[in-house]
């Protein structure tokens, strides 16, 4: 999600010797700008060459090409275009196609951190997470693209998508609820590692902990706000139904 203060296609900043200490207390490598600011690479790999290959991590995007460099909140970043995009970026462009958004944003081209990428494609040790991520992207469709609550995507079609994310996922990660205990309605799950919450509240105070100062995420945000932030650390996020809990929305 671009901050207005990113800066996009910018000529390629060069390594330097030194690192920096990182969100997580990792060492990341210190790039140079031309003119002489300071770039940080989250990345496990040195900045990956213009049209070189690279695997995104995040959003179910998989091998793109780099086109280019972006810098944002003091971390430098690739500008990637996907080779075999996911349908649900398609139909975002399909979407996007008459909106103000810049040119190579339309044309397919994404940023990403280094820490969302790869040079070799991750094990896909849990197949079934992919789909339940899948399925999340269509709900999210879904949702934006009609709130009328009457049509037929609205009612049917998002009641199914959400029916089936929940069977995936009382098949991948079941959840022993004792009698009598509400179950946690918002769980953030990555890799095998799995978050409770009570609320979405907890959900966003979880969340904010990890983002950088420059990003403020708000008491107010919606789910989907929340999900798309928790997205940039790998987080899930999966909203639980039929608790005892009074419905959503
Ligand atoms: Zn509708």
């Amino acid at each position: 999600m671009p901050e207005c203060t990113d800066r996009f296609f910018i000529p390629p900043p060069s390594p330097t010797s030194e690192t920096r200490t990182g969100e997580d207390d990792n060492l990341l490598p210190v790039y140079l700008e031309e003119n002489g600011g300071l770039l940080l690479w989250s990345g496990d790999f040195p900045l990956p060459a213009i049209d070189s290959r690279v695997f995104v991590n995040v959003n179910n995007i998989g091998w793109a090409l780099v086109k280019g460099y972006y810098a944002s909140a003091g971390y430098l970043g690739v500008m990637t275009l996907p080779i075999n995009p996911p349908m649900w970026l398609c139909e975002q462009w399909l979407e996007d196609k008459d909106s103000e958004r810049p040119e190579w944003a339309k044309q397919g081209i994404g940023c990403e951190f280094g820490s969302e990428l790869s040079l070799v494609e991750p094990a896909k040790s849990n197949g079934l997470q992919e789909v339940v991520l899948t399925l999340q992207y269509c709900l999210e469709t879904f949702e934006a693209t009609c709130q009328c609550e009457k049509c037929d995507p609205c009612r049917r079609g998002r009641r199914d998508i959400r029916r089936a994310i929940s069977i995936v996922e009382e098949f991948c990660w079941p959840i022993d609820t004792p009698a009598g205990i509400q179950s946690p309605r918002f769980v953030l799950q990555r890799a095998g590692v799995k978050a409770e919450f009570d609320g979405l509240r907890t959900v966003i105070d979880f969340v904010r902990d990890f983002l950088p100062p420059s990003i403020v995420l708000h008491d107010s945000a919606t789910r989907a706000e929340v999900a798309a932030m928790a997205a940039r650390k790998h987080w899930t996020l999966v909203e639980k139904k039929g608790t005892t809990h009074a419905p959503q929305e």
